[in-house]
């Protein structure tokens, strides 16, 4: 059977954030998934709340042989394990946020699982690294490849690539 595929960002603004990004891409890999890319690693200021800390986020692709609501459930799970803190229906800073972004190329809207993620082409922090890793992937719905959303991208945040460092910065 074919594996699906799905691509997730990784994000953090806590403590060790290479670290815990390691610790999640350890976890997601014990759930029996494959890590088959990942994408440099970018620093950005916290979107939508005001903190010191700045966020690290990636975006892997992942072979799996689950459906995309038994991967998020594996990815909530793994995110409680990790000791989120979550506050209702507010963005604060969190030991490690795991969204999918996009799984095979599937349109579901649901009340636990919206694919693809419904901010993912707002946020140049998602869509740098996606358009560094799967450039020609076309967005289901949107009918625009990764390198078309990222430039027409309103978001004026800055993203540095953290590492590999010395990579362009936007
Ligand atoms: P947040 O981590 O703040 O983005 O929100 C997590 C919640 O969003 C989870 O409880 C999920 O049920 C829901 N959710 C909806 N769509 C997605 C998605 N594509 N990836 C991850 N979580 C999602």
């Amino acid at each position: 059977m074919k594996p699906n595929i799905a691509y997730i960002l990784l994000g953090t603004n806590l403590s060790d954030r290479e670290g815990l990004l390691n610790e999640a891409k350890s976890k997601i890999e014990k759930d029996g998934n494959g890590i088959i890319k990942q994408s440099s690693i970018y620093e950005s200021a916290p979107w939508g709340f005001e903190s010191d800390q700045l966020f690290l986020n990636q975006v892997i692709t992942v072979e799996t042989i689950l459906n995309a609501f038994q991967l998020l459930e594996k990815l909530l799970a793994i995110e409680n394990t990790m000791g989120r803190i979550r506050i209702d229906g507010s963005y604060t800073s969190r030991t490690i946020d795991l969204d999918i972004l996009y799984f095979n190329n599937e349109v579901i809207n649901s009340e636990s699982l919206t694919i693809p993620h419904p901010r993912l082409h707002l946020r140049k922090f998602t869509m740098l690294p996606m358009a560094e890793i799967a450039p020609n992937l076309i967005h289901p719905t949107l009918l625009l490849n990764q390198t078309e959303i990222l430039d027409l991208i309103q978001d004026k945040n800055e993203v540095k690539t953290f590492y590999p460092q010395g990579r362009h910065i936007i």
